[in-house]
């Protein structure tokens, strides 16, 4: 049977993800060093694991509530309350989603008529412009550039502003740089938004992951901007819990209205024993987060300081657990380097080329990974840089 004929265009035209591929090269390698997947390398802390466990002994096991159960949303109300100074509704503007995956899926597809445009500054994670795309929406790339340590500036948005654009995407702390916006930065962006009515979808999942002592600042927080912007978080990197899926999205009731639609129809409601380790997380999980947290900080300056000794540009990355430095000096493109890499160090970094246009010179670094395998792949690269020298 031909099913080209058969299945969605809009679909078979979606372009598969660069780094899939290369992660089915890395299976088949032995011996290898992987900071090449952007997940936590920690367990789950174990009285979250033991929450979801005992609500299974308790036979917690149907569905819950469509918007997710009641008890998590207070208590997800009351995280964004302590720790980004949001004051979100349980009871209508909180919906709780399969991952932040799922919620960024909905946000863009209760937003968009077909052909509104999305501006998504790049290099950033892959899923942004397919869920747009799928959507009915036209992915407007935004590049985001090295010189401004990848942030978005007021000028580079509002060259890109049309009568089409329905929504800005904000993706801070970054995967892939590491980038952060600051107040002063969401506040320039906030000026440009002013008297249009252009939505904000902002990706927070990596908020837990700021350093250097800063503390992420959300696109709500800034006046003017809380009536029009969903707030996309969850607990996969924060508390380590990407297997649970556990997200959640924060807006305006007629918004979360739209959204917890849609969700009812395709998902019904988030898995109940996730729910109940979530609980568990967001209400005693602080200390976690604030350990993991440092772990990674030592290993974000320990990497960074490693790249530049071994000669490589590398700017300080201050959120997510990112390292992006520039390979331009190899004479190697993004693609080629890692090809190279992994087949001569077994060494696995993804191509920045994979993250959309301005990612190409650039190469992403996970520092999800223990210090051994950090200072093991510190010395491969080396080897590696040397060779290419010759
Ligand atoms: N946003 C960003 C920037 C991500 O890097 C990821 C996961 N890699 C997600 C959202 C989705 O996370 P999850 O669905 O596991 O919550």
């Amino acid at each position: 049977m031909r099913y080209e004929g058969i299945l969605s265009q809009r679909v078979q035209d979606l372009k598969p993800s660069g780094i899939r591929k290369f992660f089915d090269l890395l299976q088949e390698m032995e011996d290898t060093i992987s900071l090449g997947v952007g997940e936590p390398d920690f367990q789950t802390p174990w009285h979250i694991r033991d929450a979801g466990v005992y609500s299974l002994e308790k036979g917690f096991t149907r569905y819950t509530s469509n918007a997710g159960l009641i008890e998590l949303r207070r208590e997800i109300s009351g995280y964004m309350r302590r720790h980004y100074d949001l004051s979100y509704d349980p009871n209508g503007q909180i919906l709780v989603t399969v991952g932040g995956s799922e919620g960024l899926d909905l946000a863009f597809r209760a937003l968009i008529n077909p052909g509104d445009e999305v501006i998504i500054p790049v290099p950033s994670f892959v899923c942004y412009a397919p869920l747009v795309e799928m959507a009915s929406g036209v992915p407007i790339f935004l590049e985001m550039k090295a010189e401004n340590e990848f942030r978005v500036t007021p000028e580079e948005l509002s060259a890109l502003i049309t009568p089409k654009t329905k929504a800005l995407l904000l993706p801070f702390p970054s995967n892939p740089t590491g980038g952060i916006m600051e107040r002063s930065d969401l506040e320039a962006l906030a000026k440009v938004l002013e008297g249009t009515d252009i939505m904000v979808v902002s990706d927070e999942i990596y908020a837990e992951l700021t350093y250097d002592g800063l503390h992420h600042v959300s696109m709500a927080n800034i006046p003017g901007m809380y009536d029009r912007t969903i707030v996309i978080n969850g607990l996969s990197k924060s508390h380590s819990m990407t297997g649970w899926r556990m997200g959640y999205a924060c807006a305006p009731n007629p918004i979360i209205a739209q959204m917890t639609k849609l969700h009812q129809f395709g998902i019904m409601s988030a898995p109940t024993t996730s729910q109940y380790a979530a609980v568990e997380a967001l209400r005693n999980g602080d200390e976690d987060v604030a350990k993991m947290r440092e772990e990674y900080d030592g290993r974000r300056r320990f990497l960074v300081k490693g790249l530049r000794d071994l000669g490589l540009n590398c700017f300080e990355p201050k959120g997510a657990f990112y390292v992006f430095p520039c390979i331009r000096s190899t004479g190697l493109s993004s693609d080629d380097f890692c090809e190279q890499l992994l087949l001569s160090q077994h060494v696995a970094v993804i191509s920045g080329s994979a993250f959309g246009p301005g990612g190409e010179g650039f190469v992403r670094c996970c520092y999800a990974a223990s210090m051994h395998d950090l200072t093991e792949a510190l010395a491969r690269i080396g080897t590696f840089l040397e060779s290419v020298k010759k």
